[in-house]
């Protein structure tokens, strides 16, 4: 039902299932170290790849925080639908504010803060606390849209003992952990931005709409709508067959990338040895 009612307030965005794998890609993509299929643009070790993939399906949700039916609202009960709704008014309803560069930064600079909130203990030194709860928020998240585990209390616990490892084996995290959360906001609005729905408000808060002339020309009215809204729907409507096609391959590229840096890790290298043959 709520399904029913998120369609008829936003004919077509992307799922969130699609999102998460999205941003998962886009940090492999960026970080990973396989030939010919990742951009070498920001090189991390294997535990950097590996964790900030789950960082970034994360932060691939937050955009739709200002939907009241989204994953995020449901996180925690009530307080959860509290600050999803309070997001919506601030930033004008779903898609809007939520879905704008500005966000974009703002959570940035955010998950920067985070990571500047350190805790001394004198059995474990100084450690960024804030890393470890917005980890532990993001990959409970993850791991709930996704739907990899049932309860959320159970996506909580894990997501904590997520937060707690990222900084213990990989204390890097604290340097790229804001890049992370901003890839893998830009990857939702890229993915919305590829489906019927558009995005409302990149711009957020102008909407410059499009002049008169060019409000009925084919091509340009369904990219630049009459109303402000930009899209570039390849993929279609929500579910569409396109869609699930789209969501498939990145899956395929996040699982692959995800056993190529894990046997990177224990010092395998798959494309080695996979093209081994043709160096004989
Ligand atoms: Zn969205």
């Amino acid at each position: 039902m709520t399904m029913h009612a998120h369609r008829e307030d936003h004919p077509s965005t992307m799922m969130g299932v699609n999102h998460a794998t999205s941003g998962a890609a886009a940090w492999i993509a960026a970080t990973g170290a396989m030939p010919y299929l990742t951009s070498g643009a920001y090189p991390l070790d294997p535990v950097g790849v590996i964790a900030g993939s789950f960082v970034c399906a994360g932060a691939a949700l937050l955009p739709d925080a200002d939907h009241h039916s989204a994953t995020i609202a449901r996180s925690v009960p009530i307080l959860g639908r509290l600050t999803a709704g309070a997001v919506n008014s601030v930033s004008g309803g779903h898609r809007h504010g939520a879905h704008s560069l500005i966000a974009a930064a703002i959570v940035g600079v955010s998950a920067w803060g985070l990571t500047l909130v350190t805790l001394t203990t004198e059995r474990l030194g100084t450690f960024s606390l804030g890393t470890v709860i917005g980890a532990a928020a993001l990959m409970c998240f993850a791991l709930k849209a996704r739907d990899m585990v049932e309860s959320w209390l159970t996506a909580w616990v894990l997501g904590a003992l997520f937060g707690v490892l990222l900084v213990t084996l990989a204390p890097s995290s604290i340097a790229w952990f804001p890049l992370a959360v901003v890839v893998g906001f830009v990857a939702h609005l890229a993915g919305d931005l590829l489906t019927t729905g558009g995005l409302p408000g990149l711009l957020w808060p102008i909407r410059p709409r499009p002049p008169r002339l060019l409000r009925r020309a084919p091509i340009i009215s369904s990219i630049w709508r009459s109303n402000g809204f930009v899209a570039l729907p390849v993929l279609g409507d929500t579910g569409s067959v396109r869609e699930i096609a789209f969501g498939t391959v990145l899956g395929l590229y996040v699982l692959v990338g995800s056993v190529h840096e894990t046997l990177l890790w224990f010092g395998v290298d798959l494309f080695r040895f996979i093209s081994w043959p043709s160096f004989i």
